[in-house]
């Protein structure tokens, strides 16, 4: 069974404090590890056409190195969430209202927006 996000904060938490790791974690630091890690994730897709990346998707070892990434991005926003003092779930939660009403569905189904290019979709 999976651990909550509760048990998953307090087990990285340990994780960090057994390393004497807790003094390197200043928010600028915690930030930087996260924009990093993204930028793992994304070499993972670079270069990739929609194909290559479909079978990379149903090769479970080359899948793991994404899994990998997309952990080692939750790894670090749980501890920024945790250090800043900010309840993820609920502050995602109260987001999810603000864009159901800033993307009412009539508005919104099959239409994108770019902040260059506008919206675009619907016809
Ligand atoms: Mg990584």
């Amino acid at each position: 069974m999976a651990l909550t996000l509760e048990e998953i904060t307090r087990e990285i938490k340990q994780f960090c404090s057994e390393r004497d790791w807790d003094k390197f974690l200043k928010p600028k630091d915690l930030i930087l590890a996260l924009v990093s890690e993204i930028g793992e994730l994304a070499e993972c897709f670079r270069w990739l056409s929609e194909e290559e990346l479909d079978k990379i998707l149903k090769n479970h070892e080359k899948k793991k190195k994404i899994e990998e990434e997309v952990a080692d991005i939750l790894y670090w926003l749980i501890i920024i969430s945790d250090k800043l003092g900010i309840d993820m779930l609920k502050v995602l939660e109260n987001k999810m209202e603000i864009n159901k009403k800033r993307f009412p569905i009539e508005e919104s189904k099959g239409v994108h927006t770019n902040p260059i290019d506008g919206s675009k979709g619907r016809r």
